[in-house]
């Protein structure tokens, strides 16, 4: 408002205060003690900070899994990340400095690669589960066994801080495998490592999803209960930073977390929100139980590619169930995301490409606020 020469002529000490404060936020640093009694040198610098913790994310090279190695990374801290195939970790390199990313190649039964991977870090995640049984790994060894050696070796190492990645619905008594082997999966590395963190995520949605993705890109959706399970879909960033605010509140040990969105939906609800962001129509094909479920138990031993497995047909019949004595986002101090805000930015490249959002072209339309869409041929 005074223009460029005000600014410039005010006397020196009414600026100085502001470079002496961007001049100390470069120097932030603090020393922190861990549970165990370690000295962590923090500091605020960005991904070429020296100093940080370690941490090793199991399960990193999944969806879930860049969201943190991301966040972590990128705050100057190690990350050591267990992986078994070459080419599915290596977008993970970029997420820190040089260096600051480190592949171990482990193997689930392995248990000295495990320990290898979880002896010089201050908190391990593991994040590693599996929808569907594989030829040679069961839902039971992937989700108890598993996760059980895994919280052996960081009780071993004295590892500070362990946290588990269940699911929603996790329940001994369910009738899926899926959330049953969570359950006991739970109970598993509680006995072994009583501080364990425990994180339920409800559905998670992102780019790399298999929620939104399936809706928008299959032609035929092949459903048995007509989509009618309700959940609580949950953004898989807010879930990271969940994951990252952990490693910073020792207040979190020995807490179970259920992380969900702040809406209910069905899954025909959202598969209706899919339909009007691609502006196409998505089939989806209503295949009996009795007939469905025995066919993808076929499919998913004869084909070595996911296409469907007959849990994941009992799971469509079972409602996402929170359990009220976790704690939530909100003790995080974190606002969860709503699904219809960022829809759009997920679905934009499934489009139909015979429409394109213009600005309004009349003044009608501009009084209106219509998005009016436009066919080009
Ligand atoms: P993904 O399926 O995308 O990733 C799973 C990870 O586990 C991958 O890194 C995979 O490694 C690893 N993994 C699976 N089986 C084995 C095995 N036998 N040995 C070693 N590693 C294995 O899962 P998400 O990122 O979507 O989910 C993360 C966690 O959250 C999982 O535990 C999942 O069950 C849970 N969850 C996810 C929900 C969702 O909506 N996505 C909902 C509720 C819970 P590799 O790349 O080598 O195959």
């Amino acid at each position: 408002r005074f223009g460029a020469g005000l600014a410039a002529s005010l006397p020196t000490p009414n600026r100085a205060p502001n470079v002496s404060r961007i001049y100390r936020r470069g120097l932030n640093q603090d020393v922190r003690i861990t549970r165990t009694g370690k000295p962590i040198l923090t500091v605020s610098g960005g991904r070429s900070s020296l100093g940080g913790y370690t941490a090793t994310v199991f399960g990193a090279t999944g969806f879930l899994g860049r969201y943190i190695v991301n966040r972590l990374a990128r705050s100057g801290c190690t990350v050591v990340v267990p992986f078994r195939e070459e080419m599915a970790k290596r977008h993970l390199k970029v997420a820190g400095d040089l260096g600051r990313v480190v592949f171990m190649e482990f193997d689930l039964r392995n248990t000295a690669s495990i320990e290898e991977s979880v002896r010089h870090s201050d908190i391990v995640y593991n994040l590693i589960g599996r929808d569907y049984p594989t030829k040679n790994f069961d839902l039971e060894d992937v989700h108890i066994e598993g996760a059980e050696r895994i919280a052996e070796a960081v009780a071993k190492y004295d590892v500070d801080r362990f946290v588990h990645v269940s699911s929603h619905s996790a329940n001994k008594n369910s009738p899926s495998e899926f959330y049953r082997t969570k359950a006991y999966g739970e109970e598993a590395v509680r006995s072994i490592y009583p501080e364990t963190t425990i994180v339920r995520p409800a559905p998670m949605y992102g780019s790399e999803d298999r929620l939104l993705n399936a809706l928008a890109g299959q032609k035929n959706f092949i459903t048995s209960n007509w989509m009618q399970e309700r959940f609580w879909p949950v953004h898989a960033i807010d879930v990271g930073m969940a994951l990252e605010q952990m490693l910073h509140d020792d207040n979190t040990a020995s807490e179970t977390f259920e992380l969900y969105g702040p809406t209910n939906y069905s899954m025909a609800e959202i598969a209706e929100l899919v339909d009007r962001e691609i502006i196409k129509h998505r089939r989806h094909i209503n295949v009996p139980k009795r007939l469905w479920k025995p066919a993808a138990k076929i499919l998913n031993r004869a084909l070595w590619w996911p296409i469907a497995s007959a849990d994941q047909v009992e799971r469509e019949f079972i409602d996402q169930t929170i359990d009220r004595t976790a704690k939530t986002f909100k003790d995080l101090e974190i606002g969860p995301a709503e699904l219809k805000n960022l829809s759009y930015e997920y679905l934009k490249g499934y489009r139909s490409s015979a429409f394109y959002d213009l600005p309004p072209q009349t003044e009608r339309e501009k009084r209106e606020e219509r998005k009016y869409l436009h066919v080009i041929d």
